[in-house]
């Protein structure tokens, strides 16, 4: 089936086309440069943006694929979790679109999507053990960790269409926003994400020990007796280590080592997250583990998920960059599936949910 997708959770506009599992164009319009005077996205700016943006978008796409809105054979769209007024933007020309035209309408998480991308062919750019092809299908056993500026989290996938679990989540800043309150703190700018990477490379990431959020044994049990957060993950401790060490150079009149304050951050957030989700991995049975999210296309992520992976006996997959950060074809590929395994519809009647939970795959 041809399955247009339409996303617009947070400051991206995109719309993809997929046809089952192959991608036939991914097109995507950002305001990130409207929010970076900010510090961060602004709702308001960025539902504006996806008014202004979501036409030509769609006709960019369709033209890029060559196919018409007439040759579609079901709408998805991005229904949560995200900005309630960004989310209101896309779910509203989705509706309209499936009236005017009569087609099918999904409202699917952006989570999922996040993971469906890997089904796409030729989507991973990266996997540490070949697994055999299988067009269309997800590996059995797979476990997802989705790392971006709005959430961290590990999943679990028996069924991409129908059976989704969350193991752990952040229980206060996501990864991403970390990354971003350290660059602002560093003087860095926003997003923060890309800065800290480029500048971890010319640091000692052993310089400070910053704390690992909830890993203390109190937290992390035992394997007979887990504990409370034994897979989730807590980031405001540590941008707090990053602010009181800045501070502290400062009292002391001394020139603030940027490089390793940003290499020694970077490392105790991918320390953290990728201990877990191999541990998660481990003890759960899943024998794949897909990366998702902004922050996976962060360099030293992706080699020590790989080192950590490879040493466990669990395959890594890392999808390629453009569809790793919040795009349309992620919502078309998730569409496709549900249309491929029977899912139904859903009733036009559905309203955006921003807090949309990870278990609830469509609307
Ligand atoms: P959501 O959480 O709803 O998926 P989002 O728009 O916040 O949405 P993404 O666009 O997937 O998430 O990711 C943006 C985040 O990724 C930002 O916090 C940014 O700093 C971070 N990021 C981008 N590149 C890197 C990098 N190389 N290293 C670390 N973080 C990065
Ligand atoms: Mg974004
Ligand atoms: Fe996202």
């Amino acid at each position: 089936p041809l399955i247009l997708g339409i996303e617009s959770s947070c400051d991206e506009t995109g719309v993809g086309l997929v046809r089952g599992t192959q991608l036939l164009t991914n097109t995507v319009s950002s305001s990130m440069d409207e929010h970076v005077r900010f510090g961060g996205v602004i709702p308001e700016i960025a539902s504006r943006a996806h008014l202004d943006a979501f036409v030509p978008t769609l006709a960019q796409a369709l033209a890029d694929a060559g196919v018409t809105l007439g040759d579609v054979d079901a709408i998805a769209v991005t229904s949560g979790p995200g900005l309630a007024g960004a989310l209101m933007v896309g779910v509203s020309a989705a509706k309209a679109l499936a009236l005017a035209t009569g087609k099918p309408l999904y409202a699917i998480n952006h989570l999922v999507a996040h993971v469906g991308v890997g089904l796409l062919d030729e989507s991973i750019a990266a996997q540490t053990v070949a697994l055999d092809a299988t067009a269309g299908a997800l590996p059995p056993n797979l476990g997802a960790l989705l790392v971006s500026g709005g959430h961290t989290e590990i999943l679990r996938v028996r069924s991409i269409a129908s059976d989704v679990e969350l193991l752990g989540a952040t229980i206060d800043d996501a990864a991403g926003e970390a990354f971003d309150k350290v660059a602002r703190i560093l003087g860095l700018g926003y997003p923060g994400g890309p800065a800290i990477d480029a500048l971890a490379r010319e640091g000692n990431a052993k310089a400070i020990r910053f704390p690992r959020g909830l890993t203390a044994p109190k937290y992390m049990g035992t394997t007979e007796a887990p504990g409370p957060h034994r897979y989730d993950f807590s980031f405001s401790g540590l941008k707090t280590a990053v602010a009181r060490s800045v501070e502290s150079y400062e009292a002391r009149g001394e020139e603030i080592p940027v490089a390793d304050v940003a290499a020694s951050f970077q490392e105790a957030v991918l320390d953290v997250i990728t201990a877990k989700a191999v541990l998660a991995c481990k003890e759960q049975g899943m024998t794949t583990l897909l990366l998702g999210g902004g922050v996976a296309a962060n360099s030293r992520l992706r080699e020590l998920a790989s080192q950590r992976a490879s040493t466990a006996g669990i395959t890594l997959l890392v999808p390629k960059l453009s569809l790793c950060t919040d795009n349309g074809a992620m919502v078309a590929a998730l569409g496709a599936q549900l249309v491929m395994n029977g899912v139904a519809p859903s009733d036009l009647a559905f309203a955006p949910d921003s807090s949309m939970p990870v278990g609830t795959i469509s609307l």
